[in-house]
Protein backbone atom coordinates (compact mmCIF):
# COMPACT_ATOMS: atom_id res chain seq x y z
CA UNK A 1 0.00 0.00 0.00
CA UNK A 2 1.22 3.05 -0.85
CA UNK A 3 -0.52 4.97 1.91
CA UNK A 4 2.25 3.30 4.80
CA UNK A 5 5.28 5.54 2.82
CA UNK A 6 3.56 8.37 3.89
CA UNK A 7 4.06 9.27 7.67
CA UNK A 8 1.56 12.03 7.67
CA UNK A 9 -0.71 10.37 5.62
CA UNK A 10 -0.48 7.53 8.68
CA UNK A 11 -1.22 10.32 11.71
CA UNK A 12 -3.55 12.48 10.23
CA UNK A 13 -5.94 9.14 9.51
CA UNK A 14 -9.64 9.73 10.69
CA UNK A 15 -9.87 10.95 13.97
CA UNK A 16 -6.28 11.59 14.24
CA UNK A 17 -4.99 14.46 16.48
CA UNK A 18 -4.89 18.35 14.37
CA UNK A 19 -1.77 18.73 12.32
CA UNK A 20 -0.70 21.69 14.04
CA UNK A 21 0.04 22.25 17.86
CA UNK A 22 -2.22 25.24 17.43
CA UNK A 23 -4.95 22.63 17.05
CA UNK A 24 -5.59 24.65 13.41
CA UNK A 25 -7.20 21.98 11.13
CA UNK A 26 -7.52 21.18 7.30
CA UNK A 27 -10.92 21.44 5.62
CA UNK A 28 -11.17 17.68 5.83
CA UNK A 29 -11.29 17.65 9.32
CA UNK A 30 -12.76 20.60 9.61
CA UNK A 31 -15.98 19.41 7.25
CA UNK A 32 -15.46 15.66 7.58
CA UNK A 33 -18.97 14.49 7.18
CA UNK A 34 -19.72 16.69 4.63
CA UNK A 35 -16.75 15.63 2.13
CA UNK A 36 -16.33 12.19 0.13
CA UNK A 37 -14.10 10.90 2.72
CA UNK A 38 -13.65 7.86 4.80
CA UNK A 39 -11.93 6.43 7.41
CA UNK A 40 -9.76 4.61 4.97
CA UNK A 41 -8.47 8.13 3.81
CA UNK A 42 -5.48 9.29 4.72
CA UNK A 43 -5.25 12.42 5.36
CA UNK A 44 -2.89 14.92 3.47
CA UNK A 45 -3.69 18.09 4.85
CA UNK A 46 -1.37 21.48 5.67
CA UNK A 47 -4.14 22.95 7.38
CA UNK A 48 -5.74 24.70 4.65
CA UNK A 49 -8.77 26.85 5.08
CA UNK A 50 -10.13 28.69 8.08
CA UNK A 51 -9.41 32.04 6.42
CA UNK A 52 -10.24 35.39 7.53
CA UNK A 53 -13.23 37.28 6.12
CA UNK A 54 -11.94 40.70 6.46
CA UNK A 55 -14.24 43.57 6.62
CA UNK A 56 -13.46 45.84 3.81
CA UNK A 57 -14.64 49.57 5.49
CA UNK A 58 -13.43 51.15 3.10
CA UNK A 59 -15.18 48.65 -0.01
CA UNK A 60 -17.99 49.34 2.24
CA UNK A 61 -17.96 53.05 2.23
CA UNK A 62 -17.97 53.23 -1.47
CA UNK A 63 -20.36 50.65 -2.22
CA UNK A 64 -22.66 52.83 0.32
CA UNK A 65 -26.26 52.00 1.22
CA UNK A 66 -25.26 50.34 4.66
CA UNK A 67 -23.62 47.54 3.09
CA UNK A 68 -21.04 44.93 4.29
CA UNK A 69 -18.31 43.87 1.98
CA UNK A 70 -16.12 41.29 3.36
CA UNK A 71 -13.16 39.75 1.36
CA UNK A 72 -12.35 35.82 1.61
CA UNK A 73 -8.37 36.14 2.05
CA UNK A 74 -7.57 32.86 0.35
CA UNK A 75 -3.89 34.45 -0.01
CA UNK A 76 -3.77 32.94 3.77
CA UNK A 77 -4.02 29.30 2.90
CA UNK A 78 -0.79 27.31 3.32
CA UNK A 79 0.67 27.76 -0.61
CA UNK A 80 -1.23 31.24 -0.92
CA UNK A 81 -4.09 30.83 -2.85
CA UNK A 82 -7.23 28.61 -2.52
CA UNK A 83 -6.14 25.92 -4.23
CA UNK A 84 -5.15 24.32 -1.54
CA UNK A 85 -8.46 23.14 -0.27
CA UNK A 86 -8.82 21.40 -3.00
CA UNK A 87 -5.65 20.07 -3.08
CA UNK A 88 -6.02 18.50 0.09
CA UNK A 89 -8.96 16.19 -1.17
CA UNK A 90 -7.19 15.60 -4.47
CA UNK A 91 -3.69 14.34 -3.07
CA UNK A 92 -5.86 12.41 0.16
CA UNK A 93 -8.11 10.55 -2.48
CA UNK A 94 -5.32 10.31 -4.62
CA UNK A 95 -2.91 7.87 -2.09
CA UNK A 96 -5.89 6.43 -1.09
CA UNK A 97 -6.40 5.04 -4.76
CA UNK A 98 -3.14 4.00 -4.00
CA UNK A 99 -1.52 6.59 -7.07
CA UNK A 100 2.11 7.35 -7.12
CA UNK A 101 2.70 10.51 -8.86
CA UNK A 102 0.02 13.09 -9.71
CA UNK A 103 -0.15 15.34 -12.44
CA UNK A 104 -1.68 18.90 -13.40
CA UNK A 105 -1.54 21.91 -16.02
CA UNK A 106 -1.44 24.97 -14.71
CA UNK A 107 -1.05 28.63 -14.68
CA UNK A 108 0.91 28.68 -11.88
CA UNK A 109 -0.97 28.10 -7.88
CA UNK A 110 -2.08 24.73 -8.91
CA UNK A 111 1.32 23.51 -9.31
CA UNK A 112 2.27 25.17 -6.20
CA UNK A 113 -0.21 23.21 -4.29
CA UNK A 114 -0.17 20.17 -5.93
CA UNK A 115 3.34 20.08 -5.09
CA UNK A 116 3.21 21.59 -1.99
CA UNK A 117 0.83 18.27 -0.89
CA UNK A 118 2.52 15.57 -2.97
CA UNK A 119 5.56 16.51 -0.99
CA UNK A 120 3.61 16.56 2.05
CA UNK A 121 2.18 12.72 1.07
CA UNK A 122 5.79 11.31 -0.21
CA UNK A 123 4.87 10.82 -3.74
CA UNK A 124 5.70 12.66 -7.22
CA UNK A 125 4.15 15.67 -8.72
CA UNK A 126 4.60 16.49 -12.51
CA UNK A 127 3.76 20.17 -13.65
CA UNK A 128 3.21 21.29 -17.35
CA UNK A 129 3.05 25.18 -17.67
CA UNK A 130 2.83 27.35 -20.19
CA UNK A 131 6.46 28.92 -20.64
CA UNK A 132 7.06 32.35 -19.64
CA UNK A 133 3.77 32.76 -18.50
CA UNK A 134 3.76 32.38 -15.10
CA UNK A 135 4.51 34.24 -12.30
CA UNK A 136 7.82 33.86 -10.94
CA UNK A 137 6.94 33.22 -7.12
CA UNK A 138 4.22 29.86 -8.47
CA UNK A 139 7.71 28.50 -10.38
CA UNK A 140 9.71 28.79 -7.41
CA UNK A 141 6.96 27.05 -4.88
CA UNK A 142 6.72 23.82 -8.01
CA UNK A 143 10.82 23.98 -7.94
CA UNK A 144 11.03 23.62 -4.32
CA UNK A 145 8.48 21.35 -3.31
CA UNK A 146 10.44 18.97 -5.48
CA UNK A 147 7.87 19.00 -8.45
CA UNK A 148 9.24 18.29 -12.01
CA UNK A 149 8.24 21.03 -14.19
CA UNK A 150 7.27 21.17 -17.98
CA UNK A 151 7.27 24.39 -19.45
CA UNK A 152 5.31 23.56 -22.58
CA UNK A 153 5.63 25.62 -25.77
CA UNK A 154 2.18 26.39 -25.71
CA UNK A 155 -0.87 27.99 -23.68
CA UNK A 156 -2.44 26.76 -20.12
CA UNK A 157 -5.46 25.08 -22.53
CA UNK A 158 -2.61 22.84 -24.14
CA UNK A 159 -0.87 21.83 -21.00
CA UNK A 160 -4.46 20.62 -19.69
CA UNK A 161 -5.08 18.87 -22.95
CA UNK A 162 -1.59 16.89 -22.41
CA UNK A 163 -2.04 15.99 -18.96
CA UNK A 164 -5.68 14.58 -19.67
CA UNK A 165 -3.49 12.55 -22.36
CA UNK A 166 -0.60 11.60 -20.43
CA UNK A 167 -2.40 11.16 -17.09
CA UNK A 168 -4.02 8.06 -18.08
CA UNK A 169 -0.91 5.80 -17.08
CA UNK A 170 -1.78 3.66 -14.01
CA UNK A 171 -0.40 4.85 -10.17
CA UNK A 172 -1.08 8.58 -11.97
CA UNK A 173 -3.87 11.05 -10.82
CA UNK A 174 -4.96 13.87 -12.51
CA UNK A 175 -5.28 16.99 -9.99
CA UNK A 176 -6.51 19.55 -11.91
CA UNK A 177 -10.26 20.80 -11.36
CA UNK A 178 -11.45 18.13 -13.29
CA UNK A 179 -10.78 16.07 -10.45
CA UNK A 180 -13.60 16.16 -8.97
CA UNK A 181 -12.37 16.20 -5.40
CA UNK A 182 -10.93 19.34 -5.89
CA UNK A 183 -14.20 21.17 -6.61
CA UNK A 184 -15.32 18.75 -3.01
CA UNK A 185 -12.43 20.84 -1.16
CA UNK A 186 -13.08 23.96 -2.69
CA UNK A 187 -16.42 23.86 -1.74
CA UNK A 188 -15.81 24.82 2.45
CA UNK A 189 -14.74 28.16 1.65
CA UNK A 190 -18.80 28.64 1.43
CA UNK A 191 -19.27 26.47 4.35
CA UNK A 192 -17.19 28.76 6.27
CA UNK A 193 -18.32 32.09 4.78
CA UNK A 194 -21.85 30.60 6.21
CA UNK A 195 -20.95 30.17 9.52
CA UNK A 196 -19.18 33.33 10.31
CA UNK A 197 -21.68 35.58 8.86
CA UNK A 198 -24.66 33.30 10.17
CA UNK A 199 -26.38 33.07 6.86
CA UNK A 200 -25.26 33.46 3.16
CA UNK A 201 -24.43 36.48 1.61
CA UNK A 202 -26.83 39.14 -0.95
CA UNK A 203 -23.77 38.59 -3.54
CA UNK A 204 -20.88 36.42 -4.32
CA UNK A 205 -18.24 38.06 -6.38
CA UNK A 206 -14.75 36.25 -7.59
CA UNK A 207 -12.84 35.54 -10.27
CA UNK A 208 -13.30 33.12 -12.92
CA UNK A 209 -10.56 30.90 -15.12
CA UNK A 210 -11.25 27.76 -15.49
CA UNK A 211 -14.32 28.44 -13.41
CA UNK A 212 -13.89 25.84 -10.70
CA UNK A 213 -13.97 27.45 -8.27
CA UNK A 214 -17.48 29.59 -8.78
CA UNK A 215 -18.86 25.99 -9.50
CA UNK A 216 -17.17 24.93 -5.57
CA UNK A 217 -18.75 28.23 -3.76
CA UNK A 218 -21.77 27.50 -5.51
CA UNK A 219 -22.23 23.66 -5.00
CA UNK A 220 -21.18 24.33 -0.98
CA UNK A 221 -23.86 27.44 -0.89
CA UNK A 222 -25.99 24.99 -2.23
CA UNK A 223 -25.77 22.22 0.40
CA UNK A 224 -25.56 24.20 3.33
CA UNK A 225 -28.63 25.83 2.20
CA UNK A 226 -30.82 22.71 1.83
CA UNK A 227 -29.23 21.57 5.15
CA UNK A 228 -31.20 24.66 6.74
CA UNK A 229 -27.52 26.56 7.85
CA UNK A 230 -28.43 29.32 5.92
CA UNK A 231 -31.45 31.04 5.09
CA UNK A 232 -30.38 32.40 1.42
CA UNK A 233 -28.49 31.98 -1.65
CA UNK A 234 -26.47 34.39 -3.08
CA UNK A 235 -26.30 36.29 -6.62
CA UNK A 236 -22.87 34.62 -8.23
CA UNK A 237 -21.28 37.14 -10.00
CA UNK A 238 -18.28 35.93 -11.44
CA UNK A 239 -15.04 38.21 -13.47
CA UNK A 240 -13.18 37.24 -16.57
CA UNK A 241 -10.33 39.35 -17.90
CA UNK A 242 -11.57 41.04 -21.02
CA UNK A 243 -8.54 39.44 -22.57
CA UNK A 244 -9.44 36.14 -21.72
CA UNK A 245 -13.36 36.11 -20.89
CA UNK A 246 -14.77 32.77 -22.92
CA UNK A 247 -17.97 32.46 -20.61
CA UNK A 248 -18.66 36.18 -21.02
CA UNK A 249 -18.36 35.99 -25.14
CA UNK A 250 -19.77 32.44 -25.55
CA UNK A 251 -16.87 31.43 -27.36
CA UNK A 252 -13.40 29.54 -26.83
CA UNK A 253 -10.90 32.44 -26.77
CA UNK A 254 -7.66 31.01 -28.80
CA UNK A 255 -5.02 33.34 -27.43
CA UNK A 256 -5.89 34.41 -23.91
CA UNK A 257 -4.01 37.50 -22.91
CA UNK A 258 -3.94 39.51 -19.09
CA UNK A 259 -2.01 40.09 -16.87
CA UNK A 260 -3.97 38.26 -14.54
CA UNK A 261 -2.47 35.02 -15.71
CA UNK A 262 -4.24 32.78 -12.77
CA UNK A 263 -7.30 33.69 -15.13
CA UNK A 264 -5.58 33.32 -18.14
CA UNK A 265 -7.72 30.26 -19.75
CA UNK A 266 -9.33 30.27 -22.85
CA UNK A 267 -11.62 27.55 -22.66
CA UNK A 268 -12.58 26.22 -18.64
CA UNK A 269 -12.83 22.85 -17.76
CA UNK A 270 -16.14 23.88 -15.78
CA UNK A 271 -17.93 26.22 -17.98
CA UNK A 272 -21.21 24.25 -18.49
CA UNK A 273 -21.05 24.41 -14.12
CA UNK A 274 -20.13 28.03 -13.83
CA UNK A 275 -23.19 29.32 -16.55
CA UNK A 276 -25.46 27.19 -14.43
CA UNK A 277 -24.18 28.79 -10.72
CA UNK A 278 -25.20 31.91 -12.61
CA UNK A 279 -28.09 30.83 -14.48
CA UNK A 280 -29.24 29.82 -11.42
CA UNK A 281 -28.17 32.45 -8.80
CA UNK A 282 -29.96 35.19 -10.44
CA UNK A 283 -25.93 36.36 -11.34
CA UNK A 284 -23.65 37.36 -13.91
CA UNK A 285 -20.48 36.63 -15.75
CA UNK A 286 -18.78 39.87 -16.40
CA UNK A 287 -15.33 41.24 -17.71
CA UNK A 288 -12.95 43.75 -16.47
CA UNK A 289 -10.04 44.87 -18.04
CA UNK A 290 -5.82 44.63 -17.24
CA UNK A 291 -5.95 48.51 -16.52
CA UNK A 292 -8.91 47.77 -13.60
CA UNK A 293 -7.78 44.83 -12.40
CA UNK A 294 -4.20 46.64 -11.69
CA UNK A 295 -5.95 49.55 -9.96
CA UNK A 296 -7.97 47.61 -8.07
CA UNK A 297 -5.21 45.58 -6.71
CA UNK A 298 -3.54 48.85 -5.49
CA UNK A 299 -7.01 50.57 -4.23
CA UNK A 300 -6.93 46.68 -2.16
CA UNK A 301 -3.79 46.70 -0.88
CA UNK A 302 -3.40 50.49 0.16
CA UNK A 303 -6.81 50.87 1.67
CA UNK A 304 -7.83 47.83 3.07
CA UNK A 305 -4.30 46.54 3.68
CA UNK A 306 -4.74 43.33 1.54
CA UNK A 307 -2.28 42.33 -0.78
CA UNK A 308 -3.62 39.90 -3.75
CA UNK A 309 -2.02 39.14 -6.86
CA UNK A 310 -3.38 40.57 -10.21
CA UNK A 311 -6.43 37.43 -10.59
CA UNK A 312 -8.00 37.84 -7.33
CA UNK A 313 -8.86 41.81 -7.58
CA UNK A 314 -10.79 40.68 -10.87
CA UNK A 315 -13.74 40.65 -8.25
CA UNK A 316 -12.72 44.40 -6.77
CA UNK A 317 -12.60 45.73 -10.07
CA UNK A 318 -16.04 44.56 -11.06
CA UNK A 319 -17.22 45.66 -7.77
CA UNK A 320 -15.81 48.77 -8.49
CA UNK A 321 -16.97 48.84 -12.17
CA UNK A 322 -20.29 47.95 -10.90
CA UNK A 323 -20.32 51.34 -8.19
CA UNK A 324 -19.29 53.56 -10.64
CA UNK A 325 -21.82 52.61 -13.14
CA UNK A 326 -24.86 52.36 -10.86
CA UNK A 327 -23.12 56.22 -9.61
CA UNK A 328 -23.64 57.16 -13.19
CA UNK A 329 -27.41 56.03 -12.95
CA UNK A 330 -26.65 52.97 -15.42
CA UNK A 331 -26.07 49.13 -14.53
CA UNK A 332 -24.04 46.64 -16.66
CA UNK A 333 -26.41 44.31 -17.63
CA UNK A 334 -27.45 41.65 -15.06
CA UNK A 335 -25.52 43.98 -11.94
CA UNK A 336 -26.47 42.23 -8.44
CA UNK A 337 -25.53 45.83 -7.38
CA UNK A 338 -29.66 47.19 -8.03
CA UNK A 339 -31.01 44.16 -6.67
CA UNK A 340 -29.71 44.31 -3.35
CA UNK A 341 -31.44 45.89 -0.44
CA UNK A 342 -29.94 48.16 1.57
CA UNK A 343 -27.56 47.09 4.45
CA UNK A 344 -26.98 44.17 2.01
CA UNK A 345 -23.91 41.53 2.37
CA UNK A 346 -21.52 41.13 -0.39
CA UNK A 347 -18.61 38.30 -0.12
CA UNK A 348 -15.60 38.97 -2.36
CA UNK A 349 -13.60 35.99 -2.75
CA UNK A 350 -9.63 37.22 -3.27
CA UNK A 351 -8.21 33.79 -4.45
CA UNK A 352 -4.03 34.19 -4.17
CA UNK A 353 -1.56 35.87 -2.27
CA UNK A 354 0.04 39.30 -3.81
CA UNK A 355 3.28 38.03 -3.22
CA UNK A 356 3.25 35.12 -5.97
CA UNK A 357 3.41 37.98 -8.64
CA UNK A 358 5.58 40.96 -6.86
CA UNK A 359 7.05 41.49 -10.51
CA UNK A 360 3.42 42.91 -11.81
CA UNK A 361 4.03 45.49 -8.76
CA UNK A 362 7.92 46.62 -9.47
CA UNK A 363 6.81 46.41 -13.29
CA UNK A 364 4.14 48.83 -12.58
CA UNK A 365 6.32 52.12 -11.94
CA UNK A 366 6.56 51.56 -8.11
CA UNK A 367 9.86 52.93 -7.06
CA UNK A 368 11.54 54.30 -3.47
CA UNK A 369 12.66 57.73 -2.90
CA UNK A 370 16.55 58.05 -2.87
CA UNK A 371 18.21 60.15 -0.25
CA UNK A 372 21.58 60.23 1.31
CA UNK A 373 21.87 58.29 5.24
CA UNK A 374 21.27 61.22 6.86
CA UNK A 375 18.33 62.37 9.27
CA UNK A 376 18.03 65.77 7.24
CA UNK A 377 18.23 64.42 4.08
CA UNK A 378 15.80 61.62 4.23
CA UNK A 379 13.30 64.67 6.24
CA UNK A 380 13.52 66.80 2.86
CA UNK A 381 12.81 63.90 0.54
CA UNK A 382 9.86 62.70 2.45
CA UNK A 383 8.66 66.94 2.51
CA UNK A 384 8.40 66.63 6.57
C1 LIG B 1 -6.91 29.23 -10.01
C2 LIG B 1 -7.07 30.66 -9.69
C3 LIG B 1 -8.17 31.42 -10.12
C4 LIG B 1 -9.22 30.89 -11.02
O1 LIG B 1 -10.01 29.91 -10.42
P1 LIG B 1 -10.84 28.90 -11.34
O2 LIG B 1 -11.34 27.86 -10.44
O3 LIG B 1 -9.87 28.38 -12.36
O4 LIG B 1 -11.91 29.72 -12.00
C5 LIG B 1 -8.27 32.73 -9.70
N1 LIG B 1 -7.32 33.28 -8.91
C6 LIG B 1 -6.26 32.59 -8.48
C7 LIG B 1 -5.27 33.27 -7.63
C8 LIG B 1 -6.10 31.26 -8.86
O5 LIG B 1 -5.03 30.59 -8.43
Amino acid sequence: MTTSTSTSAASDRGSAPAPTASGRVGVIQRYREFLPVTDATPVISLAEGSTPLIHAAALSRLVGRDCRVYVKFEGLNPTGSFKDRGMTMALSKAVESGARAVICASTGNTSAAAAAYAARAGIECVVLLPAGKIALGKLAQALVHGARVVAIDGNFDDALRLVRELGQRPDCAIVNSINPYRIEGQKTAAFEIIEELGDAPDAHFIPVGNAGNITAYWKGYREFHALGRSRTLPRMTGFQAAGSAPIYHGEVVTAPDTVATAIRIGNPASWREAGQAVHDSGGVIDIVTDEQILAAQRWLASHEGVFVEPASAAPIAGLMKCIEAAGAGRFCKGCPLPQLAEGSTIVCTVTGHGLKDADVILKGGFEPLQAPAAAAAVAERLGW
